[in-house]
């Protein structure tokens, strides 16, 4: 059953709706975060818990219980049912904001106080943290959030909440909504209501013990698809050494990439041009390059993981298992038209690399020709040419990017999209360049729109 929520939160669902009739529910959500305001794409694969799709479980309350009962029951769940060690959570909220007006939720501090989480573990965090709202406009209140400690051993991890440490990962944010933003003032909605995410895969992987969601069950099978394929290095999970890191970096890329490709297609997203179709041929093609480039497997890998996802995610999702065919389709036209235009891009690189000077750039107007005309990844370009130990010129070639993006400004919305890929495809040769530092929190995001 698919609804959409926010009229119960504003109080403008018709209340003899069936919507209006549940004011406790539960659910799934299928969540990909790979453009628009939530954008993790550039963390995946570098990091251990960030995916690009992944799945949101939730529980709500439509003007019934509020703070009290939603600490309450999350604690005891994670606790008493799960039998997570105590010891190992802390718990953030919202520690106020003086440009809105709001005093620090002592209320939810106190809360978690009495249900017995020491002092040491309740930490206030400002507005970017702890306060969730939809957009600028709209319902929004503070949140409270709940951190595991990966290590344990009875240090006290409080310092590293909230610092983008794979030790202490958030699992869990349960918001209190209890505003509505309406030109830059807060309203006080007519009825209190809670909405919470835990993230899936992070759950599983407290669960099951492990320190990577890719160690898991949701990802092993996958990376052992990927490794029979492949027949290179297999997967050895988060070590320092810049080529092995490089390889598991793939690894995880592409068992991560290749869930988002099945989930979304199922659901009518196919790689295109614009929007979140752009989005996913941006993830198309980067599995695609981390297959062939770092991996060193044939063609046709990506959709052999296929039946594999199924297998992982086909009992919750059984449209996953009827579409199986049409996705590995799907995946293998658009590989080989990727591939082809790879080919192209290497003997354009070649050619101009004989006739370049020696010590000089790699002429940005070519790189820029490849990216714009043949859709060719520039960490791609940058890596071939590390390769052959020739550096492109960023600064030229940026410069060709922001007047692209003048030339556009105020043209369709695809062009707007494209100008928003270059900028991410900057970034990301700088990451890749630092190659498997684990992106923290702080590191710039960027969005589509
Ligand atoms: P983080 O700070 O780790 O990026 P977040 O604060 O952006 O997470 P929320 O928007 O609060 O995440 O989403 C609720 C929950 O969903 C998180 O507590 C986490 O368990 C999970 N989650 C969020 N983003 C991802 C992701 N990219 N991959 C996997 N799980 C995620
Ligand atoms: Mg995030
Ligand atoms: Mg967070
Ligand atoms: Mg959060």
């Amino acid at each position: 059953q698919r609804w959409a929520f926010k009229p119960i939160f504003l109080g403008t669902a018709h209340p003899r709706s069936e919507l209006a009739q549940h004011r406790r529910v539960v659910n799934s959500q299928k969540c990909v975060r790979a453009g628009g305001k939530h954008n993790d794409l550039e963390d995946v694969g570098r990091d251990t818990y960030h995916h690009t799709f992944f799945e949101m479980l939730g529980n709500w309350s439509f003007g019934d219980y509020f703070k009290e009962e939603a600490c309450s029951m999350a604690w005891e769940l994670l606790t008493e049912v799960y039998e997570i060690p105590r010891d190992r959570l802390y718990v953030t909220y919202f520690g106020g904001d003086s440009s809105l007006g709001l005093s620090a939720d002592e209320e939810c501090r106190d809360i978690w106080l009495r249900l017995g989480v020491p002092a040491s573990h309740v930490l206030p965090f400002p507005l970017k943290d702890n306060f969730w709202e939809m957009g600028d406009t709209g319902p929004c209140g503070p949140c409270t959030e709940i951190h595991y400690d990966h290590v344990g051993g009875g240090r006290n991890a409080a310092a590293l909440v909230n610092q983008g440490s794979p030790d202490v990962v958030e699992i869990w944010n349960l918001v209190f909504m209890q505003y509505s933003r309406y030109q830059g003032n807060l309203l006080p909605l007519p009825q209190h209501h809670v909405d919470t995410g835990m993230g899936l895969e992070r759950l599983v992987t407290v669960l099951q013990n492990k320190r990577s969601n890719y160690d898991t069950d949701l990802f092993t099978p996958i990376l052992d698809a990927i490794h029979k394929g492949c027949r290179g290095p297999k997967y050895q999970g988060l070590v320092g050494d810049a080529d092995v890191g490089r390889v598991n970096m793939a690894y995880r890329v592409v068992a991560d990439h290749v869930r988002t490709l099945c989930v979304c297609i199922t659901d009518g997203i196919y790689p295109g041009f614009s929007g979140a179709e752009l989005v996913l041929r941006r993830i198309l093609r980067r599995a695609v390059r981390f297959c062939s480039e770092v991996l060193h497997a044939p063609p046709g890998l990506l959709a052999s993981l296929v039946p594999t996802v199924v297998e992982v995610l086909g009992d919750a999702y059984p449209e996953l298992t009827k579409n199986a065919d049409q996705i590995m389709d799907i995946i293998n036209e658009n590989e080989a038209a990727f591939l082809s235009s790879l080919d192209r891009g290497r003997r354009i690189i070649e050619r101009t690399v004989q006739q370049m000077e020696p010590s000089t750039n790699f002429p940005a107007e070519v790189a820029w020709s490849l990216y714009g005309n043949l859709g060719f990844p520039l960490d791609l370009i940058d890596l071939m040419l590390e390769e052959k130990g020739i550096s492109l010129d960023l600064a030229a070639f940026n410069k060709l990017a922001l007047e692209d993006a003048k030339r556009k400004a105020g043209g369709p919305q695809a062009g707007q999209l494209e100008d928003a890929d270059i900028h991410l495809d900057v970034h990301s040769l700088a990451q890749l360049r630092s190659n498997n530092v684990p992106a923290t929190d702080d590191s710039p995001k960027y969005a589509y729109t």
